[in-house]
């Protein structure tokens, strides 16, 4: 595109409006507005958004075999031309796309289980870049774990480093990869570098122009990490400041605030409770109380697997404040989590004729009106609820107590917004996912963490296998047998990260293949994270009060949920979820008196069920982060690329170790220097932490 660059920095293109970074991207030459929907489900609005639309990875000629060197049991990348294609209708409801691949040196079939629709995106002629594993099935037949559509006409990959960017339906990745191109030249200079000078100096890195040029547009493999650590180091950076800084406000001495030591209410409820608390939630109540009766605020993470009774720890917390004339709340990711809390919490608290309040969006008008009354009030009640907690409209008089459930389904503005209404209250945060301590310290700034290491007693243990296609009827004949009991069952599917839409497909067409062959007559729906919140509680509800029997799922199902009837779960393609992410799911069963079980249904590759058999060999939640850990990286750890707040896009906490240390550093100078980030050489700091992080400008008023 031809053009001037204007003494703004903005860049005007001949006889055309002028670009900017906010120019909606639909305005860009080649975009327009289909192909601007389909971005934003990419979340790219914006030019300026394109150009950190970053790939995830890079292909290049050194990672591709040959076609004819590929042998069963083999892992490898392949180039080649589609010359034949087809779906092949199999087994009840599972339908196989599949392709044959030719190179200079031989073919391969390529197969895709369960996506059928692909026959409408991979034409014949195309070239494909898939990788995956080689095995033995009529022949050699590459299922790929990844693959990339280079269309008919790809120029030579030749010693060329290729970018491979998230693509969606309506855009491929080749199309994004043109676009990216065409207007990589004007824009990166527009970009205004957020790094004071001073800290890109100190850290070494490079300007942020030149980062997003070898990102996009690598010479070399090294040069696209090179361009990759500054994009990483940004988000590290900008979290250790979100961090550092809520930490600091955190620890600011409590003004007013005085807790006092535990006294009738925290002993009444130790006599109603029906059992008897772990060492464990023993140590993390006292903990706790210590933080609460200290000075300084509490900042605090209470981390305990799924099922260590992390509620009961929270409720002896609130009591703590409520007995000391304060409020206290806690906050649950989703409406059902929050209902849930709250009937369990009331009956609890019901032999101490204490009764929470609920707090959630959905309220009627008039008991809005009245929670608002008794929040403003200066009762010392303990609210319950989601997100509405911390909106605008409600006001707390005398807030001592904030907790987040679930914590790490919040972005840390929302945690800190909690934690910022009536007099700062003292924090406590709490996660089922379990971390590694030296890990903690980059992911939460310097909490003081607790920790349940040890179960309640008396569970049963879950019945974990892994069983493979040709099971499958079995398996589903195990499902009505236990509905036909009165047990219910989960059925889930993984996010298919292609797209959105062909997630949605996949969990549908089974849905759709489900009820009409092996779960007729069985009350079943469909719950994914693409129907309105509102609509989805309406399903979780219905599960619960038993109205249904069987739920197929894509992973929304994962959070709290709370079935002491469901006892089974069917984990469908069981090699595409993390570990940790396998445990939450499995976690939703074995929570009442009947025996459960975790049923993971598939035909995986070897190394898969290298890790599914480890899975399947422990419920310690601990180890199987920590295998998660090493096997996969962080990201899969949270799942967080696929809900929740997208903290870290490039970097990786657990691996960039050592950038995450600089980051660290980083920040803590230029907070000593300027806690409130108001001086110039911030501006641009504060309008990236505001652009990427909403509210998060909040901690960093000054008046
Ligand atoms: P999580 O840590 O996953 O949030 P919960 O707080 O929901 O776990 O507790 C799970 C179940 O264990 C609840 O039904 C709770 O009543 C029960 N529970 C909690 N503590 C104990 C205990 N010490 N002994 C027996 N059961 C317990
Ligand atoms: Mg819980």
């Amino acid at each position: 595109m031809g053009g001037t660059r204007r003494r703004d920095g903005t860049w005007k293109s001949d006889g055309q409006p002028r670009i900017t970074l906010e120019t909606p991207v639909t305005y860009l030459k080649g975009v327009g507005p289909a192909r601007a929907t389909a971005f934003e489900r990419l979340g790219v609005r914006t030019a300026g958004d394109l150009l950190l639309h970053v790939p995830t990875r890079y292909e290049d000629a050194s990672t591709i075999r040959t076609i004819a060197s590929l042998e069963p049991g083999m892992d490898g990348t392949i180039l080649g031309k589609v010359i034949s294609k087809g779906v092949l209708p199999t087994r009840k409801g599972l339908r196989i796309f599949q392709a044959v691949l030719k190179d200079a040196t031989g073919m391969i079939e390529v197969a895709w289980p369960g996506q059928p629709f692909l026959d409408r995106t991979i034409e014949k002629g195309d070239m494909l870049l898939a990788a995956g594993t080689v095995r033995f099935y009529h022949g050699r037949q590459l299922t790929p774990r990844e693959w990339v559509n280079l269309g008919d006409n790809p120029e030579g990959l030749g010693g060329r480093v290729l970018p491979v960017y998230p693509a969606t339906e309506g855009l491929s990745f080749k199309l994004i990869r043109g676009l990216i191109e065409q207007h990589l030249g004007p824009l990166a200079p527009l970009v205004k570098d957020p790094l004071p000078e001073s800290v890109r100096a100190e850290a070494g890195l490079m300007p942020l122009a030149e980062a997003l040029m070898l990102v996009h547009a690598p010479p070399t493999m090294a040069d696209a990490m090179r361009g990759r650590d500054r994009l990483a180091f940004d988000e590290l950076f900008a979290v250790q400041l979100l961090q550092r800084r809520a930490r600091a406000l955190a620890k600011a001495p409590r003004t007013g605030i005085a807790f006092r030591k535990p006294g009738a209410l925290a002993k009444a409820l130790k006599a109603a409770l029906p059992y008897e608390l772990t060492a464990a939630q023993k140590r993390a109540i006292r903990e706790i109380v210590a933080d609460m009766m200290a000075p300084e605020k509490m900042h605090r993470l209470l981390q305990g697997d799924v099922g260590a009774g992390k509620t009961v720890v929270a409720v002896f917390a609130a009591l703590v404040a409520i007995e000391s004339g304060y409020q206290a709340a806690l906050m649950a990711p989703t409406e059902l989590l929050a209902e849930q809390h709250h009937r369990s919490v009331s009956a609890l608290l019901a032999p101490l004729g204490i009764a929470p309040v609920l707090v959630t969006g959905s309220l009627g008008a008039a008991a809005r009106r009245e929670v608002a009354t008794r929040l403003a009030s200066v009762e010392p009640v303990l609210a319950i609820g989601t997100h509405a907690l911390v909106q605008e409209g409600t006001r707390f008089a005398k807030l001592g107590l904030a907790i987040v459930d679930e914590q790490h389904r919040f972005g840390v503005a929302q945690r800190a917004e909690l934690g910022a209404k009536g007099d700062a209250p003292d924090v406590l945060l709490m996660t089922a996912t379990p971390i590694p301590r030296s890990l903690a310290l980059t992911l939460h700034g310097d909490l003081d963490v607790s920790v349940l290491d040890e179960r309640p007693p008396g569970r049963t243990p879950i019945t974990t296998a892994v069983r493979p296609e040709s099971a499958r009827a079995r398996v589903f004949e195990f499902v009505t047998r236990q509905v036909a009991a009165g047990r219910q069952a989960y059925i889930v599917y993984p996010v298919i990260e292609q797209s959105a839409r062909s997630e949605l497909k996949a969990a549908t067409a089974m849905f759709e293949a489900l009820v009409a062959g092996p779960l007729q007559g069985v009350r079943t729906a469909l719950l994914h994270g693409r129907l309105p919140g509102a609509e989805r509680d309406q399903v979780m509800r219905a599960f619960r009060d038993g109205q249904l029997d069987v739920l197929v799922a894509t992973t929304v199902i994962e959070v709290g949920i709370d079935v002491p009837n469901a006892t089974v779960m069917v984990v469908e393609h069981p090699e595409r979820f993390g570990l940790s992410q396998l445990h939450q799911l499995r976690g939703r069963v074995g929570r009442g008196a009947e025996q459960s079980y975790c049923i993971l249904l598939g035909d995986v590759g070897e190394g898969a069920a290298g890790r599914l058999s480890l899975f399947a060999a422990t419920e310690d939640g601990f180890r199987i982060a920590e295998a998660d850990l090493q096997l996969r990286g962080m990201g899969d750890l949270f799942g967080e690329r696929q809900h929740g707040v997208p903290t870290y896009r490039v970097a990786d906490p657990l691996r960039d170790f050592e950038l995450a240390k600089r980051a660290r550093a980083a920040a803590d100078r230029t907070l000593a220097a300027d806690p409130t980030l108001s001086q110039p050489a911030h501006a641009a700091l504060r309008a990236m932490l505001g652009a990427r992080y909403e509210t998060a400008l909040t901690l960093f008023r000054t008046g």
